[in-house]
């Protein structure tokens, strides 16, 4: 027998029926060798058993129904708008089926074929389905394939159809995954009692049974996970391999007076993720951690306490934000603190006057200045630290991953400390910073002033303007935000600008209304936002720009316009700019919105003011994926896994993962081997 070439290497080109132009479709789809074949998961199934009969059919839910098209036609409505209609009969009923702006189904459809179709049937006096999915059986078609199972329906691309698709896989399963090669050792697969890899292929493409299907995908889910994890705890071990050349005095005279002049006591999760902090300046490799806390939870006292210990052991601590307004608010809740302690804070940030920042730099290079708070002015190559020994970045997702590293690079094997106020379930925290430790601030500070969040309609804009009006009065403050600054492509959003000008000339001519958007010169933006700290503008009409930074505990109403613009995460960072003092706060989203989704997550918005929990229900509304950006985190195309659906197994094959590899770094045992291939070809693609 010829020895075949694996078939990670063999091309879909030598399967019966792929030509060239099939192929180049297929590569769209991430099709590109025997093994990519296998990996290409079904979205879903369906199952082809027993279809209803027509006449069965109930309203509401969705079914498969096979049927003959007793007629069909395109017809033309009104608006330009094509519909084209299908009349499908099987032996005891007749169901109607629609489909608008489709019309090529025409060339596709016709009297007396055989068709099989998917979807939700309406409620009423017939039939009907609207935009079901069609698929077209064929004469010489393979029933066993397509028919009488549990059938795969594949994610698709222009020129593939689900059938052909379908009878490809079929075939190179058939022919091929008796030959995949198992990847997982006996030890891991044995005990939880998964089907081998090529049984599992088996059953993910064509599953005899649910039971087998659940089994197939939860081995296959973990596979993909460990592969994964396995990346980030090679990293991780990389990293814990790494020695750091400075010692820290974890106690002293600054951490002693900066407690002892503390105005509150920190709260239990601040004290325990303190200790958690303090223990990784003491380890001999640098610190990888994200600290994570819910706006307003105090992790900016956290930091400082660090920042002491860094100050009174001899070294330098940069932070690095990632706008000029929280960089400065930074340097002066940290003078407010270290001041005192005789501890320099530098603000390196382009707003600060050249003769000063080049005074920054100089104190930074020479070791003069403790503490130096930046933009990413600090990355520049004329800035230098004689002794950088922790780099502090907040809001560490508005930094791609070379920014920080760059951050990095200004010591020698400096702790690095990453923050974000974008609560994500831990979980999932664990596989996008698997490589990282994880501290989260889980409570409040006592005493947080109630803060209201209300939903209202476009029809109750005097309403609003008569909250609003009533809190101005009392010598409140308020925001008003919008998602753009400005109207292009007649957009019917408002914009900041146009709405600023009619509500202080037509509705708050009493009032001081100020406006701040980001596309405003930085001494403009600067002075407007002093202005409103200060009180002199009252009404503040701004965009996202808001989202991180100003602390104005006086503003305790916020209105958000168009809120179905913002994702759920981000209005919640919008929210925690109101409810800092110690009055109570209202937060308004003004929205028409009938859709769905969008009611949902309004909803949800309205109902807590918890960020995990709204970071829980954000995952499940939009998925991980566009959360979080595919550009960062290109391996979250997972292809089986789901991060929102499988995230209680990430846990699992994480353990499993650190415990790999400190058994085996270079994962070179034989019975690892399959696997170390397949974690090389998995981060070849660019994950
Ligand atoms: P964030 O985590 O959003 O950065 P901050 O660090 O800005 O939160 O803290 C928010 C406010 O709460 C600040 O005014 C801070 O001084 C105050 N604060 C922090 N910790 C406590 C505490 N334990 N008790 C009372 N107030 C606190
Ligand atoms: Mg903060």
């Amino acid at each position: 027998m010829v020895p075949q070439a694996p078939l990670h290497e063999r091309s879909v080109r030598y399967v019966k029926g792929i030509g060239p132009q099939r192929m180049s479709r297929l590569a769209e789809l991430g099709i590109r060798t025997v093994e990519d074949a296998c990996w290409y998961a079904p979205r879903r199934y369906e199952d082809r058993r027993q279809l209803v009969a027509i006449r069965d059919v109930a309203p509401g839910g969705e079914v498969t129904v096979r049927g003959r098209v007793l007629a069909a036609g395109l017809r033309r409505a009104r608006g330009g708008r094509t519909i084209f209609e299908a009349a499908l009969g099987d032996a005891t009923g007749v169901l109607q089926a629609l489909w608008f702006n489709q019309p090529y189904l025409a060339r596709h459809v016709a009297r007396d074929q055989e068709l099989i179709l998917y979807g939700r049937v309406e409620a009423g006096p017939r039939s009907r389905m609207i935009h079901p999915e069609v698929e077209r059986c064929e004469a010489g078609d393979d029933a066993a394939i397509h028919m009488g199972r549990i059938v795969p329906v594949y994610p698709l691309t222009a020129g593939i159809s689900q059938r052909w698709l379908r009878s490809r896989l079929w075939s190179i399963i058939e022919q091929h995954a008796g030959e995949v090669e198992e990847t997982l050792p006996e030890a891991i697969r044995a005990p939880r009692g998964w089907p081998p890899l090529a049984e599992a292929i088996r059953a993910i493409h064509f599953p005899e049974s649910w039971e087998a299907l659940a089994a197939a995908r939860e081995r296959l889910v973990f596979e993909e996970l460990l592969l994964v994890q396995l990346i980030l705890a090679k990293r991780r071990a990389a990293l814990e391999a790494r020695r750091k050349p400075q010692r820290y005095r974890l106690d002293g005279p600054l951490t002693g007076a900066l407690r002892h002049g503390l105005p509150f006591a920190l709260t239990g999760a601040q004290e325990r993720v303190l200790e958690e902090l303090l223990g990784d300046l003491a380890l001999p490799h640098p610190m990888a951690r994200l600290l994570q806390g819910d706006v307003g939870c105090g992790k900016t006292i956290v930091v400082i306490f660090l920042m002491a210990v860094v100050a009174q052991s001899g070294g330098q601590v940069a932070l690095m934000a990632p706008t000029e307004l929280l960089a400065e608010q930074h340097a002066r809740v940290l003078r407010q603190f270290l001041g005192p302690l005789g501890v320099d804070v530098r603000l390196l940030s382009q707003s600060v006057p050249k003769p000063a920042r080049d005074q920054a730099a100089s104190d930074a290079a020479e070791g003069r200045a403790a503490v130096v708070v930046g933009t990413h002015a600090l990355l520049e190559g004329h800035v230098r630290f004689a002794r950088l020994w922790l780099a502090v970045i907040d809001e560490q997702h508005k930094f791609g991953v070379a920014q920080r590293a760059g951050l990095a690079r200004k010591g020698q094997e400096p702790d690095i400390l990453v923050m974000t106020a974008t609560p994500i379930p831990r979980t999932l925290a664990l596989s996008l910073y698997g490589d990282l430790d994880v501290s989260t601030i889980d409570d409040m500070p006592p005493g947080r002033a109630p803060l209201d969040t209300r939903w209202m309609r476009e029809a109750e804009r005097s309403t609003l303007y008569a909250l609003i009006r009533g809190e101005l009065a009392r010598g409140r403050q308020a925001y008003v935000v919008y998602p753009l600054v400005d109207v292009r492509g007649g957009s019917e959003l408002k914009s900041a600008t146009r709405m600023a000008q009619h509500l202080k000339r037509d509705v708050f001519p009493e009032f001081a209304v100020g406006l701040l958007h980001g596309q405003m010169r930085p001494q403009l933006k600067e002075r407007t936002m002093l202005d409103f700290a200060r009180g002199e503008i009252q009404l503040l009409v701004t965009t996202v720009i808001v989202e991180v930074g100003l602390d104005v505990t006086n503003a305790t109403l916020m209105v958000i316009e168009h809120p179905e613009r913002f994702g759920l995460a981000q209005l919640h960072q919008l929210r925690g700019r109101i409810g800092r003092g110690a009055d109570p706060s209202t937060c308004v989203v003004v929205s028409d919105a009938e859709d769905e989704a969008v009611r949902a997550r309004l909803e949800a918005f309205a109902g807590t003011r918890d960020g995990f929990l709204l970071a829980e229900e954000d995952l499940r509304q939009r998925g991980p994926g566009e959360l979080f950006g595919s550009r960062q985190h290109g391996w979250l195309r997972l292809r089986i896994a789901d991060l929102a659906r499988d995230r209680d197994r990430l846990e699992g094959a994480r353990t499993e993962a650190r415990r790999l590899i400190a058994q085996d770094p270079a994962l070179s045992s034989p019975d690892l081997a399959p696997l170390a291939g397949r974690l090389g070809r998995f981060q070849r693609e660019g994950r």
